[in-house]
């Protein structure tokens, strides 16, 4: 499976001597290339210009929360805690011995074998072979906080519940990842020099079709959608969505009340298949007029094509990475800790993943902090919109009081993983608004 391994290697500069740029130059530049689109996206299209609120607002903001509701929600954290960043160092430390030593690769082998060693088999059974190890292996993490989420009677699922709910992302995983693997595979072996450039554009169109298809295929396994009840609350957001001149088909229900007392609301999809869905429990626990914040705040999701605009960069992203895994690929120490001599065959999957996962790490915080400023404009079209900084604060409160928030969190992991702005700032934006507009 190693035939194309050696003859890239001979052409491991970017210029031939006749001077013809080779698939290794046209990758740096298409490297290149992708990464000046991903900063030109983000300087254009996420609100930078949104600071979070003055401190000392956010502190009388905190003083105001009850001090039981501020010291269950830090506590609630702090037990989950150990486990989160537990999964994340043992994911690490698998992805990584896997990854840069021949372990991983002897794994693909072995899921292989039955078939005789077949390229198809290597790449799909020990492709998913290598990612399940590392989920095996967080299992009991994810177990753990599960167990906080019951402590602290946050969750309302019993363990059949939630071992099912296991299985069916499994199960999603694995037909998502063996379509993936089979794909990226035959492409490899059909172009062996060029299979980078076929997989950025794969994997970039990948990420805009899973952001259309994802609603409709995937969050229907783990939930029931149901258009919401004819109603007064119904009359009003669908009358504020026309106000907003945002064409909105229905609202819907989701029945997330099987799983989690937390409230929340989230749009998704594209074009067709886009959609503004609230959990039962928020409909069961907020005031209609808080609602009525939360879907207008979700609307400015859709006015300002946040979808649209986490998928070009998803995409952007995505390919980026494809190339980069490429040029990086080509490293021979790095192939010798692996024990293989392509990055481009079945067995080096592992050293991908390994890579993969590195670069999620990276991207972590930064992909947090684009998050944060997009939703601080989402909360800034919904003061704006509902011209109610009472309620819109009141909202934040319940919020946080339901759904255990650490209403100030610790000031890394903010940094780290926050992808809202936090209780205290958003009630902060809400009296800044207030002021501002002379409420
Ligand atoms: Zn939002």
């Amino acid at each position: 499976m190693s035939a194309h391994g050696g003859r890239e290697r001979h052409e491991a500069g970017t210029a031939r001597r006749d001077g013809a740029v080779t698939p290794r130059g046209w990758a740096v530049l298409t490297l290149a290339g992708l990464a000046v689109a991903l900063l030109v996206a983000a300087a254009l299209l996420v609100p930078w210009s949104r600071p979070p609120a003055p401190r000392a607002d956010q502190l009388a903001a905190l003083r105001a929360l009850p001090v039981d509701q501020v010291a269950r929600g830090r506590a609630f954290h702090g037990a989950l805690r150990p486990a989160g960043w537990s999964a994340l160092v043992v994911g690490l430390v698998v992805a990584l011995l896997l990854g840069l030593t021949p372990v991983g690769g002897r794994l693909v082998e072995l899921a292989g074998r039955p078939f005789g060693g077949h390229w198809a088999a290597q790449a799909v059974l020990g492709g998913l072979a290598v990612m399940f190890l590392a989920d095996l292996l967080t299992l009991p993490f994810a177990a753990w906080r599960q167990t906080v989420l019951n402590r602290y009677g946050l969750s309302t699922q019993g363990w059949g519940g939630w071992a099912v709910d296991l299985l069916k992302s499994y199960a999603v995983s694995a037909v998502i990842g063996a379509l993936v693997l089979l794909g990226f595979y035959t492409v490899v072996r059909l172009s062996p020099r060029w299979w980078w450039a076929f997989g950025a554009a794969g994997a970039a169109a990948l990420v805009v079709l899973l952001s259309f298809v994802l609603p409709v295929l995937v969050e229907p396994v783990f939930n029931r959608f149901t258009p919401m009840e004819p109603g007064p609350l119904r009359t009003e957001l669908t009358s504020l969505a026309a106000r907003d001149g945002v064409p909105v088909r229905d609202v819907l229900v989701a029945d997330a009340s099987r799983r989690t007392r937390a409230v929340n609301a989230y749009v998704s999809g594209l074009g067709p298949t886009r959609r503004v869905v609230v959990y039962d429990t928020l409909l069961r626990e907020a005031d209609p007029a808080e609602v009525t914040s939360v879907v207008a705040h979700e609307l400015g999701h859709a006015k300002d094509r946040d979808v649209w605009t986490g998928t070009l960069m998803g995409a952007l992203g995505a390919a980026a990475a494809v190339v980069a895994l490429y040029l990086i690929g080509s490293w021979a120490p790095l192939l010798r800790l692996a024990g293989v001599d392509s990055i481009a065959q079945p067995r080096a999957f592992p050293l991908l993943i390994a890579l993969v996962t590195v670069a999620g790490l990276m991207a972590t915080p930064v992909q947090a902090l684009v998050s944060r400023r997009v939703e601080a404009r989402a909360d800034a079209h919904a003061l704006a919109l509902t011209g109610d900084p009472v309620t819109f604060e009141a909202m934040q409160r319940r919020l946080a009081g339901v759904n255990l928030a650490d209403p100030d969190p610790p000031r890394w992991e903010y940094l780290w993983s926050a992808s809202h702005p936090s209780t205290v700032e958003r009630m902060a934006a809400a009296r800044a608004y207030a002021r501002e507009s002379g409420g």
